[in-house]
């Protein structure tokens, strides 16, 4: 990649030759076109750095490779306080600015899926079944990126940084605790706290693009499983048993009427079963059934209800046919809320970084994130880096097989997220 290399810090001059802030002699202009060379000469380094985390994908609680490498690096930078095993192979690590004043936080996640890749690419995950489908190798690679470019400008920062690298975000594995809010029960948000955190996800349209979403950006989202007990009987004396299956099918139509009788029309619910299984053989009436899905909200309140109006039906529907059901709830995460005041407040400078074309506000999504734990603690932005191209082909979806980024994403995020932490600690400075 070192042909990239030279063209980027081409580009680099060519664009800070440009842009109209480099004629513009305020202290600012010179700090982000610092950021902006330094970002520039750090492309092939990202680069090679997203490759390695790409080829060597692990899955959610299993992060000891990743985390040992995000470990080495940010104390090869010199950061203060590099603390392992937050929250399993949770790193969080502190950058103090020569100046005083506030800590503002920075989170990203380090975990891959349970996917098969099938893209054939020099960087292929060499873990079978196992890839980067979901950008997080991004994340990790831009916000050492940042770590990096921000331990080498001490003097211009005016409070600290915390870095924080979270594990096990897809969610931890059936009977284990992980991600955001077991990093934040073991202290990632405390000495120091921050006072806002920030953070940003891969998504699939062009690269140079950034988008964002004021207040709710993401959904909450709810795993239940339901279990449905009836009683076994020969499958041509119905009258002497309880189908489980009947009265399963009859629970799935009762609760899509949450959806469109239930709610206010105007508040984004989903509830889907995704799956359904029971029954013995073909002629045996069903004992059980047991069901799971996923529901999605863009409104605590509103899943509160929801969740309710859940547990009223399937305890009418089966009553109602002398069934008894079970419904457990699990692997949880709040609405991902951004915001609003820090939004408005961060959004000049992701204008003044990628041009004002290049910020896209956007609709809330229903996938869920659970960035939305730290958000519940301090007030966070989460917005979204372009990592498409369409005339290379390249249009990434999401934990799909043959997810792939536009690599000069990479150098992008590191300038964007450097300016927003920075810009932030000095609004916070001036405003005490
Ligand atoms: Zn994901
Ligand atoms: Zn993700």
């Amino acid at each position: 990649m070192l042909h990239k290399s030279t063209h980027g810090i081409t580009l680099a001059l060519i664009l800070c030759l440009t842009t109209p802030l480099a004629r513009s002699s305020t202290g600012a202009a010179s700090r982000e076109q610092q950021i902006a060379l330094a970002a520039e000469a750090l492309r092939p380094r990202l680069i090679e750095q997203r490759r390695d985390f790409h080829m060597h994908p692990e899955l959610s609680n299993r992060e000891e490779r990743t985390s040992r490498i995000v470990a080495e690096k940010l104390r090869a930078l010199g950061l203060d306080d590099v603390k392992t095993g937050v929250g399993k192979y949770g790193v969080v690590a502190i950058l103090k600015g020569s100046k005083p004043g506030p800590v503002v936080a920075v989170r990203a996640d380090m975990d891959a899926l349970p996917i098969q890749e099938t893209i054939d690419v020099p960087y292929k995950s060499k873990n079978p079944g196992v890839k980067h489908a979901c950008g997080h190798d991004v994340h990790t690679t831009v916000q050492l990126g940042v770590a990096e470019v921000l331990s080498k400008m001490r003097d211009q920062i005016a409070g600290s940084i915390k870095f924080i690298f979270q594990p096990a975000e897809e969610g931890a594995p059936q009977g284990e605790q992980g991600g955001a809010s077991l990093m934040i029960k073991e202290g990632a948000l405390e000495n120091p706290r921050p006072q806002a955190i920030f953070g940003l996800h891969t998504a699939g349209f062009e690269v140079g693009q950034i988008g964002f979403h004021s207040g709710p950006a993401m959904a909450s989202s709810d795993r239940f499983t339901i279990t449905i007990r009836g009683k076994k009987s020969h499958g041509a004396q119905p009258q002497l048993g309880v189908d489980a299956i009947v009265i399963a099918v009859e629970c799935v139509t009762a609760l899509q009427t949450i959806r469109s009788r239930r709610i206010d029309p105007l508040e984004p619910l989903v509830i889907t079963i995704g799956r359904i299984k029971g029954g013995d053989r073909n002629n045996i009436i069903a004992e059980e059934v047991k069901m799971e899905g996923t529901m999605r909200t863009l409104n605590d309140s509103v899943r509160t209800q929801a969740l309710e109006l859940m547990r009223q039906t399937l305890a009418n529907v089966t009553s109602a046919y002398g069934a008894k059901f079970e419904l457990s709830v699990d692997d949880s995460n709040p609405v991902t809320y951004n915001d609003p005041q820090l939004v408005e407040q961060t959004l000049p400078t992701i204008r003044r970084v990628v041009g004002d074309a290049n910020v896209v506000a956007q609709k809330p999504l229903m996938p869920a994130e659970d960035f939305s734990y730290y958000q519940k603690v301090i007030p966070g932005f989460f917005y979204f880096l372009g990592v498409g191209n369409k005339a290379k082909g390249l249009m990434p979806a999401w934990h799909t097989s043959d997810f792939d980024v536009d690599e000069e994403s990479l150098v992008i995020g590191v300038k964007v997220m450097s300016n927003v932490l920075l810009d932030y600690l000095d609004r916070q400075g001036v405003r005490k």
